[in-house]
């Protein structure tokens, strides 16, 4: 459904209204301006003159922009401190309260008559109103609640954004892997399916209608998979029970009817998992989960080197990669892989792309396979760190870093036969959730 109204108040401005089954927005000069909000009416991204603005459920502001450096688009993050997130939410709700203003007017109820049943933009008025309630305070207020149900997200894969996560474990059950530090503030655990099932009720009430907006499930934490399996199999169950899952097999024609009839529903069940812990799983194992909606896993491959595993303390090896790897596509289960770039810095750079070219061809990747390059962010906590300075690792220049990405892509480009998994470079500095 779309509105479209004009605020007299702001010099005539033609505003567009566009209200879609997940999610609000609300268009201003030419869309130079907008504001997107989820079913429940809680911001989630405001685009400005080149500016994006995100909010996480933590109740983090993230403000990014294009800038260029020496001749090359770079992207600037910056964190917004508390004076910035009370002028940013001040002028968001003036402006909401202003288009609301305006569809009040008897003139806007015409305007509206005619095009859209009265009654719908009735809801287009309700909804603005929750928006104008959400204040820093309610945002904040909010994200305790978030903490009581969840341990902090730490990382996603870029594709699943968007995802529901459940928690069916927490933490990484390894854990000492040099260049992470993702898990570090918690404990690993699995939790029983009581927990289990709290943890979704939860959920779903803190959600409400924004769980429209998610598309998948994301069973985590780190390696949700190492659950053993019995474990694992009544998680799936259970998540298969509590929601709605588009069921494989479907025409276009079909689906869209399904989804329309299902408004809260997911495209299946997705993870992380190690190629370490799951030497433990079978083939069998992982059909048993792809008939439970298991669509892809997402692994931290890291790197092609064993040497460079090694320094990285990461267990397993890339024989043990390969096996694993080949398991769940015998299962028929797509994989995400991530693979490191400038980690090792200039001593392990040479092997680091040669041995990772020669691992992901040797792998039984499809189309339906990815393979991201996430540039490795070095923090002066790492254990990584305090490593590299023991043994003169230097690190890689950005240029460096740069060629080292490029060389790799190229040399899988070309591999004969090419590689049919889809590559994309991954910033873990753009996570939020
Ligand atoms: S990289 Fe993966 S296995 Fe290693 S500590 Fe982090 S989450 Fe655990």
């Amino acid at each position: 459904m779309r509105l479209e109204v004009t605020l007299n108040d702001h010099h005539n401005q033609h505003v567009i209204i566009h209200s879609k089954h997940d999610s609000i927005s609300i268009c201003l000069n030419h869309f130079n301006y907008s504001l997107n909000f989820d079913r429940e009416g809680r911001l989630i991204t405001v685009f400005q003159d080149g500016y994006t603005y995100q909010r996480s459920e933590e109740n983090h502001f993230l403000v990014k922009w294009k800038t260029d450096k020496l001749g090359a688009p770079v992207t600037m993050r910056r964190a917004l401190e508390t004076q910035d997130i009370d002028e940013f939410l001040e002028k968001t709700r003036a402006t909401v309260h202003d288009v609301f203003h305006a569809l009040q007017q008897q003139k806007m109820r015409d305007l509206i008559a005619q095009r859209i049943p009265v009654s719908e933009a009735k809801n287009v008025q309700e909804w603005i109103q929750r928006i104008l309630s959400s204040t820093r305070k309610i945002y904040e207020q909010r994200s305790l609640e978030f903490l009581k149900i969840y341990k902090p997200i730490s990382i996603l894969p870029p594709d699943q954004y968007r995802s529901l996560v459940i928690q069916g474990t927490e933490g990484c059950h390894y854990n000492r892997c040099t260049f992470c530090d993702f898990y570090k503030d918690r404990k690993f655990h699995v939790k029983t399916p009581a927990e289990f099932r709290e943890h979704i009720r939860a959920i779903k009430e803190y959600y409400g209608q924004s769980l429209r907006l998610r598309r998948t499930l994301f069973l985590g934490d780190a390696n949700a998979i190492v659950t053993p399996q019995e474990t694992l199999l009544h998680f799936f169950e259970i998540l298969n029970k509590e929601f709605e899952i588009t069921p494989p097999g479907m025409e276009k024609e079909e689906r869209t009817a399904w989804k329309a009839a299902h408004p809260i529903h997911f495209n299946g069940i997705v993870s992380f998992m190690d190629c370490f812990s799951s030497l433990q799983k079978s083939v069998e194992d992982f059909r048993q989960l792809a008939s439970q909606n298991l669509k892809r896993v997402y692994i931290g491959v890291e790197t092609g080197s064993d040497s460079l595993l090694s320094f990285l303390n990461k267990a397993g090896r890339t024989a043990d990669i390969r096996t694993a790897i080949q398991r769940v596509k015998k299962a028929d289960i797509a994989v995400g892989l991530i693979i490191m770039v400038g980690i090792g810095g200039l001593k392990f750079n040479a092997e680091h792309i040669e041995k990772t070219v020669q691992l992901l061809r040797a792998l039984p990747l499809s189309e339906r396979d990815l393979i991201y390059f996430s540039e490795f962010v070095q923090t002066p906590q790492m254990e990584y760190t305090r490593k590299a300075l023991e043994e003169k690792v230097r690190s890689l220049t950005p240029a460096q870093t740069k060629s080292q990405l490029s060389l790799i892509r190229q040399q899988l480009k070309t591999s004969f036969p090419p590689i049919p998994a889809k590559l994309s470079v991954y910033d873990v500095r753009d996570f939020m959730y």
